[in-house]
């Protein structure tokens, strides 16, 4: 029966259980002595119960009413109470020491000559008669060489802003550039994969370990253009790169964002088309919440406007980021899967909007996601978020290209080549507009009798390519089934 339960555990299990059972009256009002540790708890009621000597470690409490609550002897250490109700509770000889109090009410509260305030950081806070904390002892004159080691610390603590052993507040309204800068200072060492995200304005890497790879170059190019400086081309590795396009190899997309950081017009964009959809299509299925997806790649296709299927895409990586983004947001917190970080979720807008665009109500996905994130290695997690708001941006620019701008084009790269490098794409268009547009060159390229509408041609696309070299032309038919 949940009435053997001490109101700790119930506390623990989220405060709408326990408001239901305050209503139905089926819970005790005495709870002298409890202790609480590291609580979470929001839209609580606690009031008019007997909490007389309570201790309250490391909480934070959010909207939770102590209204007429006999809080008297009671001990709050650490933490943060916000928006809480303490009218008239009893708080005879009660201590709060070292806590943040946020916009809580105390007006009609009793024993508050007696209320001990230690260490207390207010803000909008009432019914106190404007008592503020009294100031710190000032620091020694001295140098830092004569304090005693306990003045040292508390020296630094201090400066350090705060009590330093409390986690940061829940804040999932944070973009993710902001959750990564904080962990990246919090991890501090900059792995060199947060050149990946260059949109995401990250902290530069002092050294790059170095690599002959298209992958390390493109780090290096763009690290340098970071620091304000113009990347060098290294006309050996654009060579290299070309070539890459022009086979499709997997190198293909870093391939693509080298060329873009040196400046110089990829000679290939079909040949690698299928190279970089086959790439971003594996990431996307797999069945992972927080699955990576490489902004090199999804990168690559906007850079070659292939902006087949970008919507869906869009999709799924915007799922995914938002669930990376609110699973950052709690670990900085403090929230694990282990404690009551559903709780947390309830008390903010911005969690539930995440977790709505998520999972929609699958709650019990979100939280099997939550178990598997929270099991990876700090940097692992956090180059997820980073990829994935990368990947974010780039499909977003696609996604909002024109519809029709890329056909579903994706065969025949062989057809397009000449000169050393695919021919340039003038127009695209149905078949009748055949006779209008390209008259001689239906004629002469597909046997098509100038000024006529090719037959059985319905739903085939006519492609109007020319060499940037030696300025030949070439007609091109696709039709629908062929493509995929
Ligand atoms: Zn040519």
């Amino acid at each position: 029966m949940p009435k053997t339960l001490k109101i700790e555990e119930l506390l623990k299990n989220g405060s709408t259980e326990w408001n239901r059972l305050r209503k139905a009256g089926t819970v005790s009002t005495d709870h002298t002595g409890a202790t609480f540790e590291n609580l979470f708890s929001a839209n609580t009621d606690l009031s008019g119960l007997v909490l007389v000597g309570s201790e309250w470690d490391r909480c934070d409490l959010s909207k939770v009413t102590f209204r007429d609550t006999d809080l008297s002897n009671a001990y709050f250490h650490g933490g943060r109470l916000q928006d809480c109700d303490f009218r008239g509770a009893n708080l005879d000889g009660a201590t709060f020491e070292r806590l943040k109090l946020l916009r809580c009410d105390f007006s009609g509260a009793q024993g508050l000559d007696s209320l001990e305030l230690d260490d207390v950081d207010m803000d909008r806070v009432h019914g106190l008669d404007g008592e503020e904390a009294p100031p710190p002892p000032p620091p020694p004159v001295h140098g830092t060489t004569s304090f005693t080691r306990e003045q040292r610390q508390a020296t630094v603590a201090a400066l350090a802003g705060s009590s330093g052993d409390e986690p940061p507040p829940f804040q999932p309204q944070d973009p993710p550039g902001t959750l990564l800068f904080r962990a990246l200072r919090r991890l501090g060492s900059t792995p060199p994969w947060v050149l990946d995200a260059p949109g995401l304005r990250p902290p530069l890497p002092t050294r790059l370990p170095p690599g002959a790879g298209l992958e390390s170059l493109l780090r290096e190019a763009v690290k340098q253009r970071l620091e304000g400086s113009r990347p060098v081309t290294d006309p050996d590795a654009v060579k290299r790169a070309q070539t890459a396009l022009r086979l499709g190899s997997k190198e293909a997309p870093f391939a693509v964002m080298y060329l873009r950081e040196v400046g110089v017009e990829p000679a290939f964009r079909f040949s690698a088309a299928n190279a970089l959809r086959e790439l971003l299509r594996a990431e996307l299925e797999v069945d992972d919440l927080t699955g990576a997806v490489d902004p090199r790649v999804a990168g690559a296709m906007w850079e070659l406007r292939l902006a087949h299927n970008a919507e869906e895409a869009l999709g799924e990586v915007r799922r995914r980021l938002a669930a990376t983004q609110l699973f950052e947001a709690l670990l900085e917190a403090g929230f694990t899967p282990e404690n009551n970080w559903d709780e947390a979720v309830e008390s903010h807008e911005a969690a539930l909007d995440l977790v709505a665009m998520a999972v929609g109500d699958d709650r019990q996905a979100l939280g099997e996601a939550f178990s598997t994130y929270a099991g990876l290695p700090e940097e692992a997690r956090l180059r997820r978020l980073a990829y994935l708001a990368e990947s974010a941006t780039h499909l977003e620019q696609l996604a909002r290209l024109p519809a029709g701008t890329e056909p579903a084009w994706l065969h025949g790269p062989e057809f397009r080549e000449c000169h050393d490098r695919e021919m340039l794409t003038l127009q695209a268009f149905p078949a009748t507009e055949v006779p209008k547009r390209v008259p001689e060159l239906a004629q002469t390229e597909l046997g098509i009798p100038a000024g006529t509408v090719p037959e059985d041609s319905e739903g085939d696309l006519f492609i109007h390519l020319r060499c940037a070299v030696c300025g030949k032309e070439k007609l091109l038919v696709q039709s629908p089934e062929e493509g995929s």
